[in-house]
């Protein structure tokens, strides 16, 4: 049996490790040359501590708020856009506290059993990703988030998360070299880290050694459909003189992250999802050594060390898929670190981040940007497709892609082959709209 899989991201790429695993005959289809797509350059947080769906309550007043500021952490490009409109106002009806709810024992269940598998493909020890279990410390300055954050840390213990809420003198002790200026924060145990980079280039090494066929620069164009099913998929390859190439597969796994929902209108198919692009920024060998992953709460800024290096990163523009970056955002970035973190970013390895003209003029080298695929309620596509008994989908991972990839691509094996699933799989149905 011959299963498609478009698209090489995270989701792509574990898809097609476990239904190889299954005895899958896989073929994956990538648009680029696997080198870049949102799965390398983010922050590489595991993250069962964010079981709350960006749809939560309070997110629609602080988006709308956060509209009026060129630096914040979220922003809409408003145009005239019915799929806009409609992700829009399917986000706004979400954002409640039932589907928040609803929503937290399937996402904890899921999030905690990637992190399982990814421990696994750590042990088996023929990929080295960098991965440490080490916890995720929150940040925050003011009553209100601590306020909002110990809430959180009381609904992550009673889904069996291990925290620990600490005080300012308690961070600082755990941070010696930076001494956060914080009021406190809550260290989520379960979470991890790992280097996307290594794991996003490896993986794809791992796959085609053990006969899986990555086809890089083909681009998947068109579908055909009969009795209810994809019969015939059309690819482009984009080499000197473009050639179009035909496929019959069995099954078709779309993971194309934002590009999705095109994809799924060729198929007959729809998919409230909007791109939500995010910015970080990467640096060598700083002197000061941060210990803990961390995210500064009221900036909506992380930050990740890996040895040797250290990422910033933030910000969701939720619009059309470009190459432009706003400025003021990424500005707004670095503005947030030394208000936690005071005189890190004096370190002269930050000096080309911190000298802001500069920075503005080599914006496009400094600066990496990736398309979250931000599903309207905030809730991972997966499952089979409404009108297509052959199409899987798996994708709208939004800020949890890295976290989901590994169990997101086990569900996907075990959907295919009709067994029941590890963890339950009904909250992310695609059908649901
Ligand atoms: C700044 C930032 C920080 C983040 N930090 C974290 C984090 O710490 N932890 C976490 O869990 N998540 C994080 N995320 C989110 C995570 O990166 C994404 O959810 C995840 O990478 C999405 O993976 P994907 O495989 O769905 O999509 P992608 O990685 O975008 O892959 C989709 C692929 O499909 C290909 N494709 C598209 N159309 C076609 C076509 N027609 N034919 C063939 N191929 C096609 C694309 O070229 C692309 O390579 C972060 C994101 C950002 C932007």
């Amino acid at each position: 049996m011959h299963a498609l899989i478009i698209g090489g991201g995270i989701i792509g790429l574990s898809s097609a490790r476990y239904l190889l695993e299954d005895g899958w005959e896989v073929t994956l289809l990538e648009k680029g040359d696997l080198t870049d797509n949102c799965s390398f350059g983010n922050m590489g947080y595991l993250s069962p501590s964010h079981f709350v769906p960006l749809a939560a309550p309070g997110m629609v007043e602080q988006g709308f708020w956060w509209m009026f500021d060129q630096k914040s952490p979220f922003y809409v490009r408003l145009r005239l856009s019915w799929e806009l409109a409609d992700w829009g106002l399917k986000f706004i009806r979400a954002a409640n506290h039932g589907h928040a709810e609803r929503s937290a024992r399937p996402l904890a269940d899921l999030l905690l059993f990637s992190k399982q598998l990814f421990r696994q493909w750590a042990d088996a020890g023929d990929m080295d990703f960098g991965l440490v279990e080490r916890g995720c410390m929150m940040y925050f300055q003011t009553e209100e988030k601590e306020k909002e954050e110990l809430e959180n840390a009381r609904k992550a213990e009673q889904l069996g998360l291990q925290v620990d809420v600490l005080g300012r003198e308690q961070v600082q002790m755990l941070e010696p070299d930076l001494k956060p200026s914080v009021r406190g924060g809550v260290l989520f145990k379960d979470d991890a880290h790992l280097y996307p980079n290594a794991l996003m280039q490896q993986l794809p090494v791992w796959l085609e050694k053990r006969g899986a066929k990555i086809i890089r620069n083909a681009e998947v164009v068109g579908f055909e459909r009969q009795n209810g099913k994809i019969s015939t998929l059309h690819y482009q390859l984009k080499t000197q003189n473009p050639k179009l190439k035909t496929v019959k597969p069995d099954l078709v796994v779309l993971a194309a992250g934002s590009w999705s929902p095109k994809l799924a209108r060729l198929a007959g198919e729809y998919l409230p999802l909007m791109p939500g692009k995010g910015y970080s920024m990467t640096v060598d060998n700083p002197a000061k050594r941060l210990h803990y992953p961390c995210i500064l709460l009221e900036a909506k800024v992380a930050l990740t060390p890996w040895p040797g290096r250290l990422r910033i990163g933030s910000t969701m523009e939720i619009g059309p898929i470009n190459d432009r970056i706003l400025f003021p955002r990424v500005q707004g970035i670095l503005e947030a670190v030394p208000r936690y973190l005071p005189g890190y970013l004096d370190d002269p390895v930050f000096r080309e981040l911190a000298d802001l003209e500069n920075l503005r003029k080599n914006v496009r080298e400094k600066v990496w940007f990736g398309f979250r695929p931000v599903p309207a309620d905030g809730m991972p596509y997966i499952g089979f497709a409404r009108k297509n008994a052959n199409l899987l989908i798996a994708t709208g991972h939004a800020m949890l892609g890295m976290s989901l990839g590994a169990g997101t691509g086990k569900m996907v094996a075990e959907l295919a082959a009709g067994r029941p699933t590890s963890v339950p799989v009904e909250a992310f149905d695609p059908r649901r709209y």
